[in-house]
């Protein structure tokens, strides 16, 4: 019998529950008699991981296939506009050693390689001794906003509009609660408060033998069980379903990222006026580096270190250093990290979404854009009946197994060009530590900036843009010794870096302060589009 796919079950109510939820609901009209039946369980006594206030820009586009309005969701969630992200001290760790990662891509990318001229233009500036501006600074608009404190947008423009690329910071636990009141009152998910304590799976001989092993139903506490045709495995690190139940094994890769711990605090403004950063600032330390997150109404801040190198004591005391007398009032909360993934994300009929797929360091916010692409791609994919859903899995598997091997490359690059001295930085250049994939991609590097075409995916999580940004942030040379005509187009490259510099002056005259749109939203809204 070719079962339909009628009921899609999500076990986990964190911020992976909720938006695979919607993201299913909305697209398969789950608020009407005909539209897929999507049904979430959550546990009332095991937390959410509370933790998350990073975003990429894909994040916008998720709220609206949602339907949400991103006035609500500023106001609700006390989220501020993010404009990537500054590494502050990862190069040499002296006071002056910052780059930025933004999120506008370099002037003219695609029709001109930028990087080539820039590379060349600093040569020559070198020679004259003379003062050598940064590469995102001169190939991109927004690292000079964000040094600013201002906003990507006005009150002028419409939601999801912008003048500069922007994501959110955002507060997980209240973004948490905001979904769920969504989903259920606008999208049609039914929500179950109880705990899973039971999978039921078909383990004798099936009539149909692709179906033997599939989950029937979860057993709940005081629900009974309940049943359905998919499974989500959103229930955080426990990975109950795909670790537990079908054993998956845990692919570690602590052997080429190496932070284990976070600590995390949640630190008052001064006053409420006082500015917001438009960015995530990642500052590097002795043993790892601390996040800096600005919400509307406190900071996230937090120190993940590689307790190999670091031990806990002190870890809080750099944590304290960097926040200041305020630190002795602060709850500490310490989370363990490992850094993996799951084998495989696809089994019978149950994915796994969020933490209980895996997890890498914060590093680059990478974590809920891996929850949004994968909710995306399982709601565009979802496996009309039994039969398709074997080849839906692989086809998830093999998509979410590429996307995790380029992410741990992309943050293993961060760590590789830094000439920090102290073993966890010298630990991490050691070329053992570091996959042959970034190895051979650092070696064409060494003659072009990357491209487009370095990676094969449609869908990258990080573009070759990103990945420009930190490599010459970092003081990498690219010699472009085989292919010197890529600067033969010069009349139009400079045309890019003085179109740069007149949208920095419009970008800092025009723009608000970051807190100053974010308390107009909150007095007047953004118009809805
Ligand atoms: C230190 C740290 C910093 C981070 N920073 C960022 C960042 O800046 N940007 C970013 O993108 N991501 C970040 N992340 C990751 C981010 O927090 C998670 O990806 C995101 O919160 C999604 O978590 P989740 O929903 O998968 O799991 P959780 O939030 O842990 O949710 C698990 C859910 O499963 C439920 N559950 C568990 N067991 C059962 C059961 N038996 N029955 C019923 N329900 C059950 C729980 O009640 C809970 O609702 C960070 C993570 C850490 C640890």
């Amino acid at each position: 019998m070719n079962k339909l796919t009628k009921k899609v079950v999500i076990v986990g109510g964190g911020i992976a529950g909720w938006l695979t939820a919607g993201r299913l609901a909305a697209k398969h009209k789950g608020n009407t008699k005909q539209g897929l039946n999507v049904v979430l369980i959550e546990s009332a006594n095991i937390p959410a991981v509370g933790v998350g206030e990073g975003t990429w820009p894909t994040m916008r586009s998720t709220l609206r296939a949602l339907g949400i309005s991103e006035t609500d969701f500023i106001r609700e969630c006390e989220a501020s506009f993010k404009q990537g992200a500054k590494f502050a001290k990862w190069f040499d760790g002296t006071e002056d050693d910052f780059y930025y990662h933004p999120l506008v891509l370099p002037q003219g990318f695609g029709k001109t390689d930028l990087a080539a001229h820039w590379l060349a233009k600093q040569a020559q500036t070198k020679q004259k001794n003379s003062h050598v501006n940064s590469f995102s600074n001169d190939v991109c608009f927004q690292e000079a906003i964000c040094e600013q404190g201002l906003a990507p947008k006005t009150i002028r423009h419409a939601e999801f509009a912008d003048v500069a690329n922007y994501a959110y910071h955002l507060d997980s636990a209240k973004f948490a609660v905001f979904l769920q009141k969504h989903c259920q009152e606008k999208l049609g998910v039914t929500h179950i408060v109880d705990d899973v304590i039971g999978v039921n799976s078909i383990d004798t001989e099936a009539d149909n033998p692709t179906e033997k092993g599939d989950i029937i139903s979860v057993s709940t506490e005081h629900n009974g069980d309940i049943g359905g045709e998919l499974f989500v495995d959103c229930t955080g690190f426990s990975s109950l379903l795909l670790g537990k139940h079908y054993q998956v094994p845990f692919k570690k890769c602590d052997d080429i990222l190496f932070i284990d711990t976070a600590l995390a605090v949640q630190v008052p403004y001064e006053s409420v006026d006082s500015p917001i950063a438009s960015h995530t600032i990642s500052t590097g330390q002795e043993a790892g580096w601390i996040w800096d997150i600005g919400l509307q109404h406190r900071r996230g801040v937090g120190y993940v270190y590689s307790s190999k190198h670091s031990t806990e004591a002190e870890a809080r005391a750099k944590l304290a250093e960097y926040v200041g007398d305020k630190f002795s009032s602060l709850k500490v909360r310490k989370i363990p990290i490992v850094s993996g993934h799951r084998e495989t994300f696809w089994q019978n009929n149950c994915v796994a979404v969020g933490l209980s797929a895996g997890f890498l360091e914060p590093l680059e916010a990478s974590a809920l854009v891996m929850v949004e692409l994968a909710a995306q791609m399982i709601s565009e994919q979802l496996p009309a009946s039994r039969e398709v859903m074997d080849v839906v899995a692989k086809r998830f598997n093999e998509t979410a197994l590429y996307r995790w091997d380029r992410i741990i490359d992309f943050l293993k690059l961060h760590y590789i060009l830094s000439e920090r001295t102290e073993p966890f930085w010298s630990d991490n250049r050691d070329p053992t530590t570091i996959p042959q994939s970034l190895q051979d991609l650092m070696t064409e590097w060494q003659y072009r900036a990357p491209a487009d075409h370095d990676f094969t995916s449609n869908n990258e999580v990080f573009p070759a843009a990103s990945y420009q940004y930190v490599l010459y942030g970092m003081g990498f040379k690219s010699d472009y010794c085989h292919t010197p005509y890529a600067i033969d187009d010069r009349d139009f490259a400079d045309g890019q870096f003085k179109k740069n510099k007149v949208l920095i002056d419009k970008a800092l005259s025009s723009l608000p302060s970051n807190r100053e749109l974010l308390d107009k939203i909150k007095s007047y809204g953004l118009s809805r589009i």
